[in-house]
């Protein structure tokens, strides 16, 4: 998760006042900044799981981890009327003890009220617990299920047994934690109490006006209401205590959006002269004519680079859309006025592509670019480090390692950024900092809805290729289940005869590269077997130089079957393909199909799209691949998917680059991000480096969702 970071813990120095910086944390907020272990009953080994399920180190993350259920144990019935199956907690008196006789019998305790008897159940008992527990004479309480067995009432194993005294700490609404194997609900049950027992009471930084009308709870009450549901509608991510927080969090986030927005745009930018004599030769030197959205957005681009303000505009379109050659003029700006622009891709690959694509572009209007990426070393390395600190080349094309590296700029005067969405806040944080005052383009192929949009990438101006340029012929997509992938290669066979190239993009095992590339290599055997040399293999753990030999075959026709996984190149550019098939196209998020497909109907040829799944698809797996069949406008695509899915999980599983939020839920709390965004971008108006009242409680708020780096740039900045 691009957003998360590792915890802060503070050592003991920073508890002295006398060394703790200005804008650091507030000190009240130091217990929720220790780490797990701090907590009783929390060592280093049940802590590391915790510390997996809560997803994060600290006492904070336990916070946020909410009940996903509840158990009602306030139901206490007489023994003779409590119903068979549900759960109870029962006053029971202790009458005698059976223990077994043979291991694999149960321990039986016998109690009873003055309606009926009960027999308490337990395998492989603990003798002493049960003895000191559950005395004989005592009046006790018990809560769990009550059962039925050959007609005698039973409870096995109760979830609680307490003396008569704690009635009221057992009959009450039990929250019931997602947890993990090895950590038990009441362990976190038992760790959050903890953590709730020392919440510090927090400034307010809530708009008065705002919480009164939802009537939201205090932030510490929110807090405690969240682990102790009252019922059913404590789950109701409308339930006041829950919209608090996740309000909180929306707000939090749109507040760091806003303030980098603030100050990145304060910093003056470059004043630079745009639609220049370069642009018009390289308009002349490109085959096709502008789109109008290609126009609309490069007049937004010129409009920013031509102001003194600094450019952080974020230009959107879909796969094809052709952001590439906005992306080239755009650069062409910056070199008109004499300074240096940067072009970086996420892949060496995709650099290496925008590379040659720009090539001639670039050579028409006698620019000197240089590439660099990992794959430079030692000599050849230096002389292209020296050639872009002394201006000599005026654009650099590389990866994103670009920015990472102690790369020096002659003058680095714009950066283009390409496929954003594996690229986050942080990182255009970090990008920000390396060039004085560098104007800021980002491209991103994932349409992501409005809603997302505005919680990624609040602190930018959003630029949209919503048109794609003409010629493009749509693409046919079919579902195929595996069963029938035999007809389907037969189908192939035909349509290499005829010239046909072909991507097979295998299946995408969750979290694991390795078990991707199994599946693709055993693909590419099955393939290979059946068509021989025609088929080729790339995916991400082979050599750079390899790689660039399989796709430079696949791009002159020499093999015509691309098996891939997905870790590659989502951008590359063939426009002879035409057929793209997708194995287990069920485990893939939707915005990922959608990327895929776009690379095939690139060219003047019809082109198939071939989603094979393994039947049977699940109810909510046939709608999402059925919207895949209706359309291939990508914004439509993926407000789809958020619908549907939830904003947990729209862009697929490791890219997404989204902020991760605990509380929020943007399909529920849509509402409430618009009104988190309104109210940021009031205050950091009214109070930009958050030092009136409410700017300084909600300095609070930005250290609770970890969005600190915005105020350490109140302090850089
Ligand atoms: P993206 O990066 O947005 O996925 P590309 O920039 O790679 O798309 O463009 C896709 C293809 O469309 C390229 O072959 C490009 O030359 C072509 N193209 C771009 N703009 C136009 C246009 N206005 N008219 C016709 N073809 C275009
Ligand atoms: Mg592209």
């Amino acid at each position: 998760m691009p957003n998360t970071r590792p915890a802060e813990i503070a050592p003991d120095a920073t508890h002295d006042p006398a060394r703790r910086m200005p804008g650091t944390r507030p000190f009240i907020l130091d217990g929720l900044f220790r780490p797990l272990t701090a907590l009783p009953g929390i060592g280093p080994r049940n802590g590391a799981l915790m510390e997996k399920l809560i997803l994060g180190p600290k006492v904070l993350d336990l916070l946020w981890h909410k009940p996903s259920d509840f158990i009602d144990r306030r139901f206490s019935p007489t023994v003779k009327d409590a119903p068979s199956g549900k759960i109870a907690t029962l006053t029971v008196t202790v009458m005698k003890h059976f223990p077994n006789e043979r291991k694999n019998q149960p321990y039986r305790v016998w109690c009873t009220d003055e309606t009926a008897g009960i027999n308490l159940v337990f395998f492989n008992p603990h003798r002493d617990y049960l003895e000191k527990n559950l005395p004989v004479g005592a009046k006790v309480i018990v809560s769990g299920t009550v059962e039925n067995f050959n007609d005698k009432i039973q409870m096995v194993h109760p979830d609680a047994i307490g003396a008569e005294e704690d009635y009221d700490s057992i009959a009450t609404i039990e929250p019931v934690y997602p947890l993990t194997a090895g950590i038990t609900n009441r362990a976190v049950r038992k760790a959050v109490g903890h953590t709730l027992e020392g919440l510090p009471d927090l400034p307010e930084w809530l708009d008065p006006a705002l919480k009164t009308r939802e009537q939201w709870p205090a932030w510490k009450e929110a807090v405690q209401l969240l682990h102790n549901p009252p019922g059913e509608n404590g789950l109701n991510p409308n339930f006041p205590a829950r919209a608090r927080l996740a309000y909180d969090e929306l707000l939090a986030n749109q507040l760091a959006l806003a303030m980098v927005r603030h100050h990145q745009r304060k910093r003056h930018g470059r004043v630079f002269k745009t639609g220049g004599a370069l642009r018009d030769q390289m308009l002349k030197a490109l085959p096709f004519t502008l789109t109008g959205a290609q126009k609309r957005s490069l007049a937004e681009i010129d409009a920013d680079m031509g102001a003194p303000i600094r450019m952080l505009r974020l230009l959107q379109g879909d796969v094809g859309s052709g952001k590439t050659v906005v992306a080239a003029l755009t650069m062409l700006n910056a070199i008109e006025s004499g300074s240096q622009a940067a072009l970086m891709a996420p892949t060496e690959i995709l650099a290496r592509q925008h590379a040659e694509t720009l090539r001639p572009l670039l050579a028409a209007c006698g620019i000197r670019f240089v590439t660099l990426t990992g794959r430079d070393k030692g000599k050849s390395r230096d002389a292209i480090l020296q050639q872009i600190a002394s201006g000599e080349a005026q654009i650099v094309i590389g990866t994103h390692s670009l920015f990472q590296d102690s790369i020096a700029f002659a003058d680095l005067g714009v950066a283009v950024i390409d496929e954003q969405h594996r690229f986050g806040v942080q990182q255009r944080l970090m990008l920000s900092a390396k060039g004085k005052g560098v104007d800021i383009l980002v491209m991103t192929a994932t349409p992501i809805p409005r809603t997302l949009t505005m919680t990624s990438y609040g602190d930018m101006d959003v630029s949209r290729l919503d048109e794609k340029p003409p010629g493009r012929k749509p693409v046919d997509t079919l579902l195929v289940s595996t069963e029938k992938a035999e007809d389907m290669m037969s189908g192939l066979a035909r349509q290499m005869a005829s010239g046909a190239r072909i991507y097979w993009v295998c299946p995408l095992v969750e979290e694991s590269e390795f078990m991707d590339l199994a599946a693709a290599e055993e693909r590419y055997d099955i393939l290979k077997a059946r068509f021989g040399d025609q088929v080729g293999l790339v995916h991400g753990k082979m050599k750079a130089a390899d790689k660039d030999e399989v796709m430079r075959k696949f791009t002159t026709g020499e093999i015509s079957i691309l098996v891939a996984t997905t870790v590659i190149e989502v951008g590359v550019n063939v426009p002879e393909a035409t057929i793209m098939i997708i194995e287990h196209a069920e485990r893939f998020g939707l915005a990922q199909l959608h990327q895929l497909r776009g690379r095939v109907g690139r060219g003047g040829d019809k082109s198939y799209c071939f989603l094979l799944y393994v039947a049977p698809l699940s109810e909510m797996a046939k709608e999402r691949l059925g919207i895949m069949r209706e359309t291939e406008d990508g914004f439509l695509i993926s407000e789809k998917d958020l619908e549907l899915r939830g904003s947990g999980d729209v862009l697929g599983t490791k890219q997404s680059g989204l902020p991760p939020f605990r509380l929020a839920d943007l399909t529920a709390h849509g509402g409430l991000l618009e009104i988190a965004r309104d109210d940021a971008s009031l205050l950091i108006e009214k109070d930009p480096d958050l030092t009136g009242e409410r700017g300084k409680a909600l300095r609070h708020l930005l250290y609770l969702f970890e969005r600190d780096q915005a105020v350490q740039y109140l302090r850089s900045g």
